[in-house]
């Protein structure tokens, strides 16, 4: 029975072997471009080697009406004195972007009122607000998309604490006809990360994020400025670093030859 048994085993071991020495490496066929090198950051939220840094905490050269105080490596919001927009245009992007809300927290300032900022590229909204402990409507709060999607958690931390996002904007494609948006071709989507927590997990943009009318697509060009707001709160900002993505990034090329193995 024992020797049975071991010649049994001894049979499925080469079997396996077999099978190993037989199987062949299958190959897609198709002629990808080979990856270009990027070195990242030395520690995580450091830039990586091809992004562009929008503030690096010395100046706000990269921003339209910087008005913003810039002081201990930080820029801080200037109440009245408006929202900042970068100079530079983008479409889609990968958007890294520290912030704090106001350390000293004033107990008739709720709701909306406490920290509000936002990031926004173009007309759609990511919400920066003091969440900790701060209770507004849901899909008003932070890292929410304003007015359409509430976070899936609550990630925030305490008030004058620094807390990060790292946000991945698809743009939308829209077909515009005598100044109407006559098709939405592919909407924009969101994703972000709060804290390294995952708070949007690929959101449709529905439309435009305006705190006075649902969303709907209105037209705009492919390729818009950054703006940080200005809500009336003293919110602060450091280590801004974006990375364009090529909107081709989905398209696959057509196989060279047929899947084959080698
Ligand atoms: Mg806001």
């Amino acid at each position: 029975m024992k020797r049975s048994l071991a010649l049994g085993l001894l049979c499925v071991v080469a079997l396996s072997s077999l099978t190993i020495l037989i199987a062949q490496d299958w190959r897609s066929g198709i002629p990808w471009e080979e990856p270009k090198i990027v070195t990242p950051g030395e520690k995580p939220g450091d830039p990586p080697s091809d992004a562009i840094v929008l503030f690096s905490g010395t100046n706000m050269d990269a921003w339209n009406e910087a008005k913003w105080d810039v002081a201990d490596g930080a820029m801080t919001v200037k109440p009245g004195s408006g929202g900042i927009h970068t100079k530079q245009k983008f479409g889609s992007v990968q958007l890294h972007i520290e912030f704090a809300t106001p350390a000293e927290v004033d107990p008739n300032q709720v709701c909306q009122g406490r920290g509000n900022s936002g990031v926004f590229f173009g007309p759609y909204e990511v919400q920066i607000l003091d969440s900790y402990e701060n209770k507004t409507y849901f899909d008003g709060q932070c890292a929410s998309i304003y007015k359409q999607r509430p976070p899936l958690v609550n990630a925030c931390r305490k008030p004058g604490e620094w807390q990060t996002y790292d946000i991945v904007f698809n743009r939308p494609e829209l077909k515009i006809e005598d100044g109407k948006v006559v098709e939405v071709i592919r909407p924009g989507y969101l994703t972000v990360f709060q804290n390294g927590v995952l708070v949007q997990n690929h959101h449709e943009i529905e439309g435009t994020t305006f705190w006075h009318q649902g969303p709907v697509y209105e037209p705009h060009e492919p390729m818009l400025p950054i703006q940080l707001q200005d809500h009336g709160n003293l919110t602060k900002f450091r280590n801004i670093w974006v990375r364009e993505i090529p909107d081709d990034t989905k398209a696959k090329p057509a196989p060279s030859r047929e899947p084959y193995f080698q």
